[in-house]
C-alpha cells in the first residue's frame, strides 16, 4: 500500500502481520465456506489469539487499547481474503463498542473478553419484517416485569442470526408515538429460552449468513440493558458511525484485491496478438476504478481518524457507507468482465461480487446514508423524514 498520512509505522506493521496471516489461513477456505455456509470457529479463535479482533477496545475489556484505525487496517487484510470472515471483525468492533460504552461492567466484561479472544460471536438486531430503513419505528415489544425484561416479536435479516452466541437487540419499551425515544437496547444471550432462529439462503456473504430471530416471552435481567431505558436508539446507534467506515474499508479491500488480480491477468492474457492491457477499453476502466478505490479508501481512513480524535464523523461515515459498497460492486463487476467467460464461472470473482452486493443494503441503504449526510449539512429541520 502506498504511504498515506493516516497509517503510521505501527499501523503498517500491524497490517503486515494481518497480511501474513490472512492469505495463509483465511483465503484457502474462501470458496469452501461459501458452499458449507459455516463460519470457521477455529479461525475465529486464531484471529482472537493474534489480537486481530476489536483491538481498539480497552485492555480491561480484552482489547489492545489501540485506535479505530488499527481495527481498520486489520479489517482490510481479513476482508481481502474473505469478506464473510471479516464480519467477525466488523461485528466485534460494532458490538464491542456498544457493550463497553453502554453495558453494566459485571455483565458485559466476560462477554467482551470472549469476543476479543474469538470465543463468542455477536449479532446486532434492529431490522424487523415491517422494515429496516425507518429503524426508529421498530416494534419488537420489550416489557419490564419485576426484575426482568420480557421480549416478544421478530427481528429479521440479521447477520449471523443462527451462528451468534449473543445478540444486541433493539426493542420498544415506550409507545409507538415516542418513535426513537421509546427504544431500549438489550444484551440477549442466544441460548435463552423462547428465542428461536432461522437461516436464509443468501446471495452472498454465505459463510456468515442472515436470518430471523423469533422472541416468545424471552426474559433477560434488567442489568442486561445497554444504555438507558428508552434512550437506546440515540445512545447506542452512534456505534454505527464506526461500522460504516469499517464496511467501507471491508468492501474496498475486496475491490482492491480483485483489481490486483485483474491487472496481472490482463497483462499476460493476449487477444489480437497483444496483452489485453494494451487495449484502452480494457485498461482504462480498471484505471478509473483504481483511482476511485484509492480515494474512497482515504475517505474511510479519514472517518476513522476523526473518530480516533474525538471529532464528528457521522456524515463522513455515511459517505463511506453509500459510496464504497457501490464502487466496490462496480469495480469487481469490471474485473469479472475482464476475465471473459472465466469470470462468469463459479469462482472467487463472482463470489466477491455476490459478497460485496449485500453491503449496498445491510447497515442502511444509500438513500438512508444520503439523508444522514443531507441532515448533517442542511440541518435536521431542513431534511425531515
Ligand atoms: C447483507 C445484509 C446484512 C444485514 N445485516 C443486518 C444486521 O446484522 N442487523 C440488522 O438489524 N439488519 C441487517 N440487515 C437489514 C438491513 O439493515 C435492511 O435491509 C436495510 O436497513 C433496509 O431495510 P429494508 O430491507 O426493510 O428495506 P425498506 O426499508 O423496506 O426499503 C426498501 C427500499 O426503499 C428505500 N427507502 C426506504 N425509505 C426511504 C426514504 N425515506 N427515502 C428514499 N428511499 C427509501 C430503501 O433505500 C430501499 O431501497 C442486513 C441486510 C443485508 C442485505
Amino acid at each position: 500500500m502506498p504511504a498515506n498520512p493516516y497509517i503510521d509505522e505501527d499501523l503498517q506493521a500491524l497490517a503486515e502481520q494481518a497480511r501474513r496471516f490472512a492469505p495463509a489461513r483465511v483465503a484457502p477456505g474462501f470458496q469452501e465456506r461459501d458452499r458449507t455456509r459455516v463460519l470457521d470457529r477455529t479461525l475465529m479463535r486464531e484471529m482472537g489469539a493474534l489480537g486481530f479482533i476489536a483491538p481498539e477496545l480497552p485492555e480491561d475489556c480484552g482489547g489492545l487499547g489501540l485506535g479505530s484505525l488499527a481495527a481498520g487496517v486489520i479489517h482490510e487484510e481479513i476482508a481481502r481474503a474473505d469478506l464473510s470472515i471479516s464480519y467477525i471483525n466488523l461485528l466485534a468492533s460494532l458490538n464491542g463498542q456498544i457493550l463497553s460504552q453502554h453495558g453494566q461492567r459485571e455483565v458485559v466484561q466476560p462477554w467482551l473478553h470472549k469476543l476479543t479472544r474469538g470465543e463468542a460471536l455477536f449479532a446486532i438486531a434492529l431490522t424487523e419484517p415491517r422494515g429496516g430503513s425507518d429503524a426508529a419505528n421498530l416494534r419488537l415489544r420489550v416489557e419490564r416485569v419485576g426484575d426482568q425484561y420480557v421480549i416478544n416479536g421478530e427481528k429479521t435479516s440479521i447477520s449471523a442470526a443462527d451462528q451468534a452466541d449473543a445478540v444486541v437487540v433493539f426493542g420498544r419499551t415506550g409507545t409507538v408515538e415516542a418513535g426513537a425515544h421509546g427504544v431500549t437496547a438489550l444484551l440477549v444471550p442466544a441460548d435463552v429460552p423462547g428465542l428461536t432462529r432461522s437461516r436464509f439462503d443468501c446471495h452472498g456473504q454465505r459463510a456468515i449468513g442472515r436470518g430471523s430471530l423469533f422472541f416468545e416471552n424471552v426474559r433477560v435481567p434488567l442489568d442486561h440493558r445497554l444504555g438507558e431505558e428508552n434512550r437506546g436508539f440515540a445512545q447506542v446507534m452512534q456505534g454505527f458511525d464506526f461500522s460504516r467506515a469499517l464496511i467501507g474499508l471491508q468492501v474496498l479491500a475486496v475491490a482492491g484485491v480483485s483489481l490486483e488480480e485483474t491487472w496481472s491477468y490482463v497483462a499476460q492474457r493476449e487477444a489480437f496478438g497483444k496483452p489485453l492491457s494494451a487495449f484502452q477499453g480494457v485498461s482504462h476502466p480498471l484505471a478509473d476504478f483504481e483511482t476511485q478505490v484509492a480515494a474512497a479508501r482515504l475517505l474511510c481512513l479519514q472517518a476513522l481518524w476523526l473518530k480516533d480524535h474525538g471529532l464528528p464523523h457521522g456524515a463522513e461515515a455515511a459517505m463511506c457507507k453509500w459510496w464504497a459498497p457501490k464502487l466496490a460492486y462496480d469495480a469487481v463487476h469490471q474485473c469479472l468482465l475482464s476475465f471473459g467467460h472465466g469470470g462468469y464461472d463459479r469462482g472467487v470473482m463472482e463470489q466477491r461480487l455476490r459478497d460485496v452486493l449485500g453491503f449496498q443494503i445491510g447497515d442502511g441503504t444509500a438513500q438512508i446514508m444520503k439523508t444522514v449526510i443531507a441532515r448533517a449539512r442542511a440541518g435536521r429541520h431542513a431534511v425531515p423524514n
